[in-house]
C-alpha cells in the first residue's frame, strides 16, 4: 500500500513539473533557404542532471528510420553562457547525452540542417519545403504529443509562405506561430517562396475553409487553370460525399511546382506537402501523370492520419514503425486518389483506362512475385526505399500503392456485383472513415477491423480473399476488378498515354512488354525483365547499349528495329558495353512494339466506369 502511494506521489511530481515546464521555443533562420541550409535554435526547459536528446527518426507518412541524421551539423548546446559537451549514442545515431549542471532550467541547443540531397533537395533559389522534424530535438522517451512548441521561421526577403499553421504575430520576413505539441508541428509543413499564390477551393455548402498554396519556380508554373480549380473544388465536395465526415479544422494543399526540388508527396491530418513538376498546370502529359497526387494525399487525411494501422500508430518518432498494413494506408489510397482523379474531371476517362492498363501490365509482368508475396513488399519497406532501380522487376518495389490499386478495384467490383449495385466501396469509406467529424485525432486499426467492416456491406468471405491476394506467388497480378468491371487488359502496337507521358518526363524508353527492357535515352539499362527475349540473350541491368542492329543506339533506332524484326527472320542485335567490356548480343524477338490498353468486353456490364461517376 505505501508502496502504491510513493509511486502515486512520485507520478504526480513528474505530471506536475511537466505540465510547469514551458514549451520548447524553436528558432529557425531559413535566409539561407537558396543554399540548402537552415539554421536554428532551441530553448529547452531541463532539470539538472543526465539529459539524452533525440533527433526524429522514424518519420509518420515515411514510416522508415530516415530523420536525415547525416545532415543534421554544426551542434552546440549552452547552459547559463556556457557550452556543454555532447556525446552521440554509440548505437543509436539519433541521441545525444548531455549532463545538465545543477541549477539550470533552461539549455539552448544552436545546429544547421542541410537541405541538399542531390535529387530530393527541399530549397532551391526560389522555393523551401521546411519540414520541422528536420530541425527539433526533444528529450528521450517523451510522447510527441506532450511536448510543447513555440516555433518561428525567418524567410527570405520578400517571400510568402503557406501552412496549416496558425499564426500568432509576424512583422516582415519573421513569424511566430502558436504553440502546438510536437505532433502538430511535424504534421504542419511549411512551403515559401518569392513566386506564391493562394486559391481559395471550398465548394459551395462546406463549411471548412480549403485552400491551394503553390509556390513556383517561375509565375507561369503557379498559373493554375479554372478547370483545375473547378476540380478541386469537385474534389473537397466528392471527399465530403465519399467519408461523410472531415477530421481536420482547415485544409491547405501546400503545392511547389519545380524541378530543382523533390517531386513528392507527405500526407498530414490538415494539410498536404506536394512537389510536382512546374509544367503541372499546362503541360497535358504532367497533368496525366499529376492528377491524382492531390487527391491522393488529401484522402490520407482519413485514410492513414485518422484512421492508422495498429503498427504505425506510434507515441513518439523513436519507436519503430510496422508496416504489414500498408496495402490499406497507402494500396486503398492509390485506388481512391486514382478514382477521385476521374471522378473530379482531372483525369478524362480515357486517361484513367489508360493508366489502369499500364499499372495492370506492369504488376502482370512483375517476375518478383514469383517469390515474394505481395504483403513482404509492405513488411519490408524499412528497405526496399534505400534499393537502386537496377533488378527492381526481380527485387520488387513498393507494390502495395499499384496492386493495393488492383485489390481494391477488385473489392470494389465484388461487393457492386454481390449487393446488385446497391453497395460500393463507398459504403465501406463512410463506414470505416467517417464517424464524428472533429479536429484531428488517430483512431487505430487491425486486419480482423477491416475485414469486419467490409462484411457490414456485403457479407463474404473478405478474408480469405485479401490473404489469397496478399500471400499469393503466382506470376499474374489480380486483375479480377478489370475483368469483373466489364473490360480486359489487351496489347497493341498502339502506344499507351500514361506510358508516353512517363517517357517525356523521365526520359526513359520503356520496352517491358516486347524486349523485356527499360533503359535511358542513352541506352543505360535500367532494368531487364527475367524470363523476356532481352534477358534471355544475356543482357543485365548496369549494362549500356551502345549500338542496335550496328547503328547508334537512340529510341528511334530501337524501335525502328523492332518494326523491321517484324518482317524478318534475323534477331535483333544488341552492342552492350559492360564496365570495360563490349559484347554483342542477339535477341530472338519478332512480334514488334507492345503497349497495354483496355478493351471493352461487349454484354457485360461497364462497372469500371461506374466506380469514376461522381457521387
Ligand atoms: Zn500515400
Amino acid at each position: 500500500m505505501k508502496k502504491i502511494c510513493t509511486l502515486a506521489i512520485a507520478i504526480l511530481s513528474f505530471c506536475l513539473s511537466a505540465a510547469a515546464q514551458g514549451p520548447e521555443r524553436l528558432r529557425v533562420d531559413a535566409t539561407d533557404a537558396p543554399r540548402n541550409i537552415l539554421h536554428a535554435t532551441l530553448t529547452i526547459p531541463v532539470a539538472p542532471g543526465p539529459l539524452t536528446l533525440v533527433y526524429p527518426k522514424w518519420l509518420p507518412g515515411n514510416h522508415r528510420p530516415t530523420g536525415p541524421i547525416q545532415n543534421f551539423t554544426g551542434l552546440h548546446f549552452k547552459a547559463a553562457g556556457k557550452e556543454l559537451d555532447w556525446q552521440r549514442d554509440l548505437e543509436d545515431m539519433w541521441a545525444f547525452h548531455l549532463q545538465v549542471p545543477a541549477g539550470v532550467n533552461e539549455l539552448e541547443a544552436s545546429y544547421d540542417t542541410i537541405t541538399y540531397n542531390g535529387k530530393s533537395s527541399l530549397a532551391s533559389s526560389k522555393v523551401l519545403d521546411l519540414v520541422w522534424n528536420q530541425v527539433v530535438l526533444y528529450p528521450q522517451g517523451a510522447a510527441t504529443n506532450d511536448v510543447r512548441v513555440s516555433a518561428s521561421v525567418r524567410l527570405p526577403e520578400g517571400w510568402k509562405f503557406g501552412t496549416a499553421l496558425t499564426p500568432a504575430q509576424q512583422s516582415g520576413n519573421a513569424v511566430e506561430f502558436q504553440t502546438v505539441s510536437l505532433t502538430t508541428l511535424v504534421d504542419s509543413p511549411l512551403i515559401a517562396g518569392a513566386i506564391y499564390r493562394q486559391v481559395q477551393i471550398t465548394p459551395p455548402g462546406e463549411t471548412l475553409t480549403h485552400v491551394i498554396d503553390m509556390v513556383g519556380e517561375s509565375e507561369e508554373a503557379i498559373e493554375i487553370t479554372d478547370k483545375d480549380i473547378a476540380s478541386l473544388k469537385q474534389l473537397v465536395a466528392q471527399t465530403g460525399k465519399l467519408f461523410g465526415a472531415r477530421h481536420y479544422t482547415k485544409y491547405h494543399f501546400l503545392l511547389i511546382l519545380g524541378d530543382e526540388t523533390a517531386h513528392h508527396g507527405l500526407e498530414h491530418h490538415e494539410s498536404s506537402d506536394n512537389g510536382a513538376a512546374e509544367d503541372m498546370w499546362d503541360n497535358p502529359g504532367s497533368h496525366d501523370l499529376e492528377a491524382d497526387l492531390l487527391p491522393h494525399e488529401f484522402v490520407h487525411s482519413w485514410n492513414g492520419k485518422y484512421k492508422r494501422p495498429a503498427g504505425l500508430a506510434t507515441r513518439d518518432y523513436q519507436a519503430p514503425m510496422h508496416g504489414d498494413l500498408l496495402w490499406v494506408y497507402e494500396g486503398l489510397t492509390d485506388y481512391l486518389g486514382n478514382i477521385l482523379a476521374a471522378r473530379t474531371g482531372l483525369r478524362s476517362p480515357d486517361e484513367f483506362h489508360e493508366n489502369l492498363a499500364y499499372t495492370a501490365a506492369m504488376l502482370d509482368h512483375r517476375t518478383g512475385r514469383t517469390w515474394r508475396p505481395l504483403q513482404d513488399t509492405a513488411t519490408s519497406v524499412q528497405s526496399l526505399f534505400a534499393a537502386p532501380v537496377e533488378w527492381t522487376n526481380w527485387r520488387r518495389t513498393a507494390d502495395y500503392y499499384p496492386e493495393g490499386y488492383l485489390i481494391w478495384l477488385e473489392v470494389d467490383s465484388l461487393i457492386r456485383q454481390k449487393t446488385n449495385g446497391q453497395k460500393s466501396l463507398n459504403d465501406f469509406c463512410r463506414a470505416f472513415y467517417g464517424g464524428q467529424s472533429g479536429p484531428p485525432m488517430v483512431v487505430p486499426y487491425k486486419f480482423e477491423d477491416v475485414v469486419s467492416a467490409l462484411n457490414q456491406v456485403a457479407p463474404n468471405d473478405w478474408a480469405r480473399l485479401l490473404r489469397e491476394r496478399l500471400d499469393s506467388k503466382s506470376p499474374h497480378a489480380p486483375t479480377g476488378g478489370i475483368t469483373n468491371g466489364g473490360w480486359k487488359l489487351v496489347y497493341s502496337a498502339q502506344k499507351n498515354t500514361t506510358m508516353e507521358a512517363r517517357e517525356k518526363s523521365s526520359n526513359n524508353i520503356d520496352l517491358s512488354f516486347s524486349l523485356g527492357f527499360i533503359a535511358t535515352k542513352e541506352g543505360e539499362l535500367r532494368d531487364v525483365i527475367p524470363g523476356s527475349p532481352a534477358y534471355a540473350a544475356g543482357i543485365g541491368p548496369g549494362m549500356k547499349i551502345i549500338a542496335v542492329n550496328g547503328r547508334k543506339w537512340s529510341k528511334d533506332v530501337v524501335r525502328g528495329a523492332l518494326r523491321l524484326a517484324m518482317r524478318s527472320q534475323q534477331p535483333i542485335s544488341l552492342l552492350a558495353e559492360n564496365g570495360e567490356y563490349y559484347k554483342t548480343y542477339d535477341v530472338n524477338y519478332h512480334e514488334g512494339e507492345r503497349y497495354p490498353h483496355l478493351e471493352r468486353v461487349e454484354g457485360q456490364p461497364d462497372i469500371l466506369d461506374e466506380v469514376i461517376k461522381p457521387e
